[in-house]
């Protein structure tokens, strides 16, 4: 019924994209093994082959945009698992956007809370005001007492306890410096300004000057939900940022941002700062570190990133270090941008699972480099009493860094 309700000639467009790339999809099921909702329960309509005709079939106005179907559709973790298996290489991340963005949000957005989180100034002012009144000490009370199924229930649960770092700072030596801009974003410039703090700190050992934008929201969770305006209004302030820096390189330490980011500025080198530490690693002298370690990769370090083998460089050089990270397909944690708010029991399922795993190695730290990530497994490590802790792997290679 799609069909129907189209107004504009861009949504017809648009429509004519979804059923061209749905039309490449060859039905041959290679990427059900590596799909985490598919392994949940082994629902066809759960799998990227079953998004594909269910995107395909409301594009061609053959069904209607049930909430059953919508579900299927907003159960999507964005993972990419499926892209990078498919051989027929289905753009299954432009064809879910562009499907989103004509269906709008979905009914389960929680937009209020979604707006908090996305201004880092009133996250931090939040954050503040919940430390007046003790709130880590009643926190995990006062989640209790929402619904169960509530996304601000969610939020409580991972919002961390401790006070969140400073913002990271520009830093460099000189003018003749390559220079560097990092993005702060939004959640990650609060609860990883530390991540954030030790990249700049690592890359200006490596000999970069690092100048770091004002903090706001990259738009990815808006463009993975369906709110096309906002996300281009978040990819307009992005473009404006970045033309103002004087910078040859974006970065990003959270891997989950790295493809908004790269849509909005096309052309433009937008790299996890992993990868670029990793070709001057020879500047770089780690003090030894006697730990074991459980490496946990996001999907979007290793499908959009592809900073997973320049992290496992980096690591190798701190000596002592007993590395292991976890399986991969079909294993994502569940966070997933705002997945973990909006389907919080599906989340804590995979992250669970994710757990379950790490339990394995019986590490001593959890290192995962995505905000999100690392902040619904850190609420998950709390829960179950694990005798881990966790940190973005940056802020341990700093901790590292034997000073010149
Ligand atoms: S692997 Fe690609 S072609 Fe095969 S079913 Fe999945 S999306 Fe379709
Ligand atoms: S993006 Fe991930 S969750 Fe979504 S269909 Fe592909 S593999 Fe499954």
């Amino acid at each position: 019924m799609m069909g129907m309700l189209l107004e504009k000639s861009s949504e017809h467009a648009a429509v004519g994209r979804i059923v061209e790339w749905a039309g490449q999809c060859v039905q041959c099921g290679l990427c059900l093994p590596v799909c985490p909702t598919y392994a949940l329960n082994r629902n066809e309509a759960e799998s990227p082959r079953g998004r594909i005709a269910i995107a395909a079939a409301l594009a061609r106005g053959q069904a209607d945009p049930t909430a059953q179907l919508r579900e299927r559709l907003d159960h999507c973790l964005g993972c990419l698992n499926c892209e990078t298996a498919c051989p027929a290489h289905v753009q299954y991340d432009a064809l879910l956007i562009e499907t989103r963005s004509l269906l709008g949000p979905p009914p389960r957005r929680p937009r209020l809370l979604l707006s908090l989180v996305k201004r880092p100034a009133w996250l931090r002012t939040l954050r503040r005001i919940g430390r007046w009144f003790a709130l880590p000490r009643w926190q995990a009370w006062l989640a209790r007492q929402l619904p169960t199924h509530s996304a601000w229930r969610a939020a409580l649960r991972i919002m961390p306890t401790t006070a969140p770092a400073a913002r990271a700072r520009s830093r460099g030596k000189d003018a003749g410096q390559p220079r560097l801009a990092l993005f702060p974003g939004c959640v990650a410039s609060v609860d990883d300004a530390e991540a954030q703090q030790a990249a700049v700190a690592l890359l200006q050992a490596a000999g970069f000057h690092v100048s770091v934008l004002p903090a706001f929201c990259c738009g990815a969770m808006d463009l993975h939900s369906g709110a096309a305006q906002a996300a281009e209004r978040a990819a307009s302030q992005v473009r404006q940022a970045w033309a103002g820096s004087g910078a040859t390189q974006l970065l990003s330490v959270a891997p989950g941002c790295l493809g908004t980011l790269r849509r909005a500025l096309p052309g433009v080198s937008v790299i996890d700062p992993l990868e670029l530490l990793a070709t001057h690693v020879g500047q770089l002298h780690f003090r030894p570190l006697e730990r074991r370690v459980a490496v946990h990769l996001p999907c979007t370090q290793v499908n959009v990133a592809h900073s997973d083998g320049a992290l496992l460089q980096l690591l190798r050089r701190v000596p002592g270090l007993q590395l292991s990270t976890l399986p991969r397909p079909p294993h994502c944690c569940g966070a997933a941008g705002s997945h973990l708010l909006e389907f919080p029991a599906r989340a804590a399922q995979l992250r669970d699972d994710t757990l379950r795993q790490a339990a394995t190695l019986e590490p001593q730290l959890l290192l995962s480099s995505n905000i999100g990530c690392r902040l619904h497994l850190a609420a998950g490590i709390g829960e179950q009493g694990l005798p881990w802790t966790h940190q973005h792997p940056l802020t341990l290679l700093a901790q590292q860094l034997e000073k010149s």
